[in-house]
């Protein structure tokens, strides 16, 4: 039978999470290689300041995020910018591996498998945000802040997201509203503070949008007071939608078990319900979605990786 490559590990996403993972799993001089279909650095490379690291007072995304590239890189981390379209379970030789198809075609095994595949922002649902996207409807402050100096924008959401974002943009627009559904903010008491003592920022609670309106672009967008039941139509010519995230679990939907909301249920060793296939950072189910806790994971996921390859493969593991 001809000897196929088998990898000792696969990564499956180039965030934090999948980075730090990277960075475990080539000091332990695994065979591993990781896969990234967009950009380095996950969400992080969109965020503007990132002040809550330890250890780095602040930094931006994006220079965080090739940090954790170039230290992974370093260690010898084997990159493909790919994604993984397809996860197979095959038998070779007598042993379970999983056969991994990217964009192109090209197939990988591998004994395990480590899901860092993140998430994605979720959208608000509403008449003509769909429409309006790349027209007004933006999910990304640092990418699109700038497009709206001295203009009025709305942002969307109550949590740590929402009120970065605001945050950022108020160094450009005019006017700032921000509309969340609830009578109390989730962001950090800090952030909100912040946001409550900024003189462009006027906040909605209690308020949600129920269509954006518009010709050509955004001009305005209709809300409506949850407890009053008061509706008003307000003009901007932003609106910025940052209501949470869902994970990216399409891929390993029918291998692992995920919650109600379709995050990846593992252990604190990060492992899933499938041997073999262990998950780290945001596309797992957990209580705090941040760099930390995404680097965190991704250590955990590879240290345990090591010892359930070692032991497979009969070598010693101390
Ligand atoms: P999040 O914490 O889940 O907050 C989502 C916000 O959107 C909530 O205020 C929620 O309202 C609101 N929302 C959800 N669905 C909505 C809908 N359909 N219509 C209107 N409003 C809706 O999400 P996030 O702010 O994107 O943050 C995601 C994770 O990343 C969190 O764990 C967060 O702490 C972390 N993060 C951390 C930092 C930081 O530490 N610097 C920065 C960014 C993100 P309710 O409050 O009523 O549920």
């Amino acid at each position: 039978m001809e000897n196929i490559k088998v990898f000792d590990v696969i990564i499956i996403g180039g965030g934090p999470a999948g980075l730090a993972a990277g960075l475990y799993a080539s000091r332990a001089k695994l065979e591993v290689v990781s896969f990234e279909k967009l950009v380095y650095g996950g969400q992080v490379v969109l965020t503007d300041k990132i002040e809550n690291y330890p250890s780095v007072t602040e930094a931006s995304g994006s220079r965080l995020a090739s940090n954790f590239y170039n230290h992974a890189v370093k260690f010898g981390l084997s990159i493909v910018t790919s994604g993984i379209s397809k996860i197979e379970e095959r038998t070779e030789n007598g042993r379970n591996i999983f056969a991994l198809t990217d964009e192109c075609g090209k197939v990988y095994n591998t004994i395990s498998i480590i899901v860092a595949t993140g998430a994605h922002w979720r959208k608000l649902g509403v008449p003509g945000e769909n429409k309006f996207q790349g027209r007004g409807v933006s999910y990304c402050a640092t990418c699109d802040g700038p497009l709206y100096k001295d203009k009025n924008v709305v942002v969307v959401g109550g949590g740590n997201s929402a009120v970065e974002g605001a945050l950022f943009l108020t160094k450009f627009v005019k006017k700032l509203t921000l509309i969340h559904r609830r009578s109390m903010l989730r962001a950090a008491k800090i952030l909100q503070e912040e946001l409550f003592k900024n003189k462009k920022v006027d906040v909605k609670l209690d308020t949600v949008i129920s269509e954006i309106k518009g010709t050509k672009r955004v001009e305005k967008i209709v809300i409506k007071n949850g407890k009053t039941g008061g509706v008003e139509e307000l003009y901007c010519e932003g609106v910025f939608v940052f209501i949470g995230q869902d994970p990216n679990t399409d891929l390993v939907k029918d291998l692992v078990k995920l919650n109600e909301n379709n995050f990846i249920i593992t252990d604190e060793e990060m492992r899933t319900s499938k041997e073999g296939i262990f998950a780290a950072g945001d596309v797992r189910r957990k209580v705090l979605r941040q760099v930390v806790t995404a680097a965190s994971d991704g250590a955990i996921a590879a240290h345990v990786v090591e010892q359930y390859v070692r032991k497979l493969k009969g070598e010693e593991y101390k």
